[in-house]
């Protein structure tokens, strides 16, 4: 099949490479030529422009920071409605606003083309692995046809409903994360300082209700889960940003329809002080550094 890849940053570069890998025909495009070059030594082919992209794609997948870069490389002037075919599917899996998310499905829908939102979770090495996870919003015809190029990239492909619902799945997911990792956090913290050691803590809360994926898959105290980014000075990982961003989108989101989502605020505001001082690279986990008054 003939696909078009734009956006070939740490993500969108493993992305491409699976879709190449599967013998897939893809052009990659970025605003970064060494980007593109990588793209090229992993096999794909390059395009100079989205005019080259959208020539003959059967499908567009894009992999972009936020939902003006995706509004624009899409229904911009030049953007890639303006030179694809009619019918042309269109995957967007960049983390963007819902509000962006559906206003492009509407753009696409009423020029003739299919769109998903295909948010993903998992980070980098699951990118490169083709092990993501796959929250997808969107009309049941654009889901059949976007399955099986989401199916080379990830383990997991859940149809989540009608536009912009992966990104609803995406931001309440990870509002839900953000929070329960600082809880985590500070029940580790607290049961320390209490005379519990983290390791006999971890044992009797994973096995009882305190028990979350924050705690069993990514404890944020050293120790208890050796692969976990606290055992490696708590380099990410999930960066203190990119979490500060989904927390943000969801505060976005819920402001809009008035949502309580009185944790979630403080869940931002937490991560927003982190990143203000100076800590975006940390990952989310480290917040235990600051938990524990060490940053
Ligand atoms: P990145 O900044 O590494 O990559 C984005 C790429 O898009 C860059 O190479 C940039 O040059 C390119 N780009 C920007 N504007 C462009 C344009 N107009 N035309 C062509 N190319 C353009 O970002 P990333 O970490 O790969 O993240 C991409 C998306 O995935 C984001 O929406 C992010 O929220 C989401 N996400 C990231 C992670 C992660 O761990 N990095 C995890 C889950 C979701």
């Amino acid at each position: 099949m003939k696909i078009g890849f734009i956006g070939l940053g740490n993500m969108g570069a493993g992305m491409c490479a699976n879709l190449v890998g599967a013998g897939h025909d893809v052009r990659a495009f970025d605003l970064n030529a060494e980007a593109v070059a990588a793209a090229v030594a992993a096999g794909a082919s390059a395009a100079s422009s989205l005019a080259e992209v959208a020539d003959g794609a059967e499908t567009v997948v894009t992999m972009l920071p936020a939902g003006k870069h995706v509004l624009s490389v899409y229904f911009g002037d030049g953007g890639i409605a303006s030179h694809a075919a009619a019918g042309t599917l269109f995957i967007d899996c960049s983390t963007i606003s819902v509000d962006e998310a559906r206003e492009a499905a509407g753009k696409a829908s009423d020029g003739g083309f299919l769109m998903v939102d295909a948010p993903v979770s998992g980070g980098t090495a699951a990118a490169n692995a083709g092990s993501l996870t796959f929250m997808v919003g969107g009309p049941d015809a654009a889901f059949e046809r976007a399955s099986p190029v989401l199916d080379i990239m990830g383990a997991n492909v859940v149809h989540a409903g009608g536009a912009g619902n992966g990104q609803v799945a995406k931001i309440a997911n990870n509002m839900l994360l953000g929070i329960s990792m600082i809880g985590t956090c500070e029940a580790f913290n607290l049961a320390e300082k209490l005379g519990l050691d983290a390791q006999t803590f971890f044992d009797i809360s994973s096995t009882a209700s305190g028990q979350c994926w924050s705690m069993t898959k990514y404890c944020p105290s050293p120790g208890p889960v050796p692969a976990a980014p606290s055992n490696n000075d708590y380099q990410p990982g999930f960066a203190v940003a990119m979490m500060l961003k989904d927390l943000r989108l969801a505060q976005q989101a819920a402001g809009g329809i008035d949502a309580s989502t009185p944790l979630g605020a403080q869940a931002e505001a937490i991560y927003a002080k982190l990143d203000e001082d100076g800590f975006a690279g940390l990952d989310f986990s480290g917040v235990m550094r600051r938990v524990r008054g060490e940053i």
